[in-house]
């Protein structure tokens, strides 16, 4: 297949699932973006448009710049069709609170910055940087903005390809700096993640651009096939896929299945991986089905048959405010029906630094039911030389 340039999307649609990169390189497949896709690009839109002309005024910003970033917003979200309207009043917030803690000191040296290069080994990489900013003479911050809700943990930071090609990016395009740290800022929840790439990992990193180059221009579109995996839900060319669809169609089928209990550790993962692809699948699917019947109703539509009909319930919430609170029940009975909101006092706190240390004293830890992942493990070599033998042994 021909590829003009390794993009971080194009590998991680490489190792996801190989259909989907002949899709994404097929003219006569239109990719359909999802809402969230679509907040991500006008927020992106509005954030740029926004650093450009401060980077231009040099000053704190003043009400005609949250207006010009908020119709910035509107215009690209509403251009690019986003329908969801509670995503319109995120995409508003997250540009807002971005403008609140704006600092016109910050050195910016490049904002959105496409890239088109040759890393040293002949490898064309494509992609696009957010804001990079001069933390001092030796060192640069790679910005990248995410509208995400969760935030990529240290391990996932530390192996993400995106962050990887960032800074192979930028050393070939400011080899002056010797530092780069890579910054993920997730605006919708107001948190900065960060990392950094030894030489070793570049090193590393360019190895494993050298063999993907060759393996994507080795694939041949008609032998690709669909890869199910956890992210089906929202790749944009699910509905040309014949492999989404014969899942989908087919996931309801009985089969016999081997007792949980009974599984070799190896099955047993294989089967957690299937079975949380399967669940996030058919979750995405219910949202989307949701999302459609959501509108429908409040068109006036009906979703019948003549037997059957859908219909919504919904369940009341009651809240109280607490000024409201505070004047009818005794204050000495105010301890027994009042609660501390976490979230909250975390927000305060981060204006008042110096009560963290009592807070952190009286704290108190308690631990919910705990999360399983899968995650990758690096294979030391005596263990494959002790694996070896044990299948060799096996097979003898
Ligand atoms: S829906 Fe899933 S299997 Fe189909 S192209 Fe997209 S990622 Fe691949």
């Amino acid at each position: 297949m021909k590829i003009k340039g390794l993009s971080a999307t194009g590998i991680k649609d490489f190792l996801q699932c190989k259909l989907k990169v002949t899709f994404r390189y097929n003219r006569d497949i239109p990719s359909i973006k999802n809402d969230h896709a679509k907040i991500g690009i006008a927020v992106h839109e509005a954030l740029e448009q926004y650093t450009l002309r401060m980077l231009k005024k040099k000053s704190f910003p003043d009400a005609s710049d949250y207006d010009f970033a908020l119709t910035t917003f509107m215009n690209v979200a509403t251009s690019e069709g986003l329908e969801n309207m509670g995503f319109y009043s995120d995409g508003r917030r997250m540009v807002t609170e971005y403008i609140d803690r704006y600092d016109p000191s910050e050195k910016v040296i490049s904002v959105e910055g496409f890239f088109k290069l040759e890393t040293p080994d002949g490898i064309p990489i494509v992609g696009a940087i957010d804001k990079v900013v001069e933390l001092n003479e030796d060192t640069i911050a790679i910005i990248d903005y995410k509208t995400a809700r969760n935030a990529l943990n240290t391990y996932e930071l530390d192996s993400d390809i995106q962050l990887s090609m960032y800074d192979l990016a930028a050393s070939i395009m400011w080899p002056e700096y010797k530092n780069r740290v890579l910054i993920l800022d997730y605006v919708r929840i107001d948190k900065k993640v960060s990392s950094y790439r030894t030489e070793e990992q570049r090193q590393d990193f360019r190895d494993f651009l050298t063999s993907l180059w060759t393996q994507m221009g080795n694939l041949e579109p008609d032998e690709a096939e669909g890869r199910i995996n956890t992210l089906c839900g929202w790749c944009d060319y699910k509905n040309y896929c014949p492999a989404y669809a014969q899942f989908v169609n087919n996931t309801l089928e009985a089969t016999v299945l081997e007792p949980m209990t009974d599984m070799a550790d190896g099955d047993f993962l294989k089967h957690w991986e299937e079975i949380s692809s399967k669940k996030s699948i058919l979750e995405n699917r219910q949202r989307e089905l949701k999302m459609i019947a959501n509108q429908r109703f409040m068109r006036g539509d009906e979703i019948a048959t003549p037997g059957q009909e859908l219909y919504s319930t919904q369940a009341a919430r009651t809240n109280y405010n607490i000024e409201d609170v505070l004047g009818i029940i005794p204050q000495e009975d105010l301890f027994e029906v009042l609660s501390v909101h976490k979230v909250r006092l975390d927000r305060y706190v981060k204006d008042r630094p110096d009560l963290k240390p009592a807070l952190s004293k009286i704290a108190k830890v308690s631990y919910n039911a705990p999360i399983f992942k899968i995650r990758t493990k690096k294979v030391e070599e005596d263990d494959t030389t002790d694996q070896n033998k044990s299948t060799a042994a096996a097979a003898g």
